[in-house]
């Protein structure tokens, strides 16, 4: 049985830390479904939904074993219809545990078959943060150190 997992996040933008965690994901799972979601508290996005979907395509292009897609349901759910049995996410720092932590419980409760596995962020990208990104690229500042394409 292959081993999927979904990589669930806004990835406003996709960073150079996401794409850290997809590449070492490789090493556990035979495939890897990145899932940018619409449902996010976050409701209003800065970069749109296509547009990221095709510069992370891009960035992976050579690797077949990743595809990227957009959901707008329960992460529980969607991964569930993509039988993905694991959900992939990072770790930064104690406020991304308490988050992840809350959200983990959650999603195991309403899919007792899926497990989270997390990554500890690579001392390199640890403070990368999309929310920062999008206030450099809003005042004009360089973001292409952050990012692993070009906008
Ligand atoms: P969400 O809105 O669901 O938190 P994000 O796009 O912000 O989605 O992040 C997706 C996942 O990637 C989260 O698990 C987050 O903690 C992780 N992540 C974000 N930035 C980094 C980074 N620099 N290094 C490692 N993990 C990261």
């Amino acid at each position: 049985m292959k081993r999927v997992a979904l990589f669930p996040g806004s990835f406003d933008p996709f960073t150079r830390g996401h794409e850290d965690i997809v590449l070492r994901g490789l090493n556990l799972f035979d495939e890897i479904v990145i899932s940018i979601g619409y449902n996010s508290g976050k409701s209003q996005r800065y970069f749109a939904i296509e547009q990221m979907m095709a510069k992370i395509r891009e960035t992976f292009k050579s690797y077949p074993q990743i595809s990227v897609v957009t959901y707008a349901e329960l992460t529980a759910e969607f991964a569930k219809k993509n039988g993905a049995k694991y959900l992939l996410r990072g770790l930064r720092n104690t406020t991304d545990f308490e988050y992840e932590n809350s959200i983990a419980q959650v999603n195991r409760h309403l899919n007792q078959e899926l497990e989270s596995v997390f990554l500890i962020t690579s001392p390199q990208f640890a403070s990368i943060n999309s929310s920062i990104i999008r206030e450099v690229h809003r005042y004009k500042g360089d973001v292409s150190g952050f990012l692993p394409y070009n906008l």
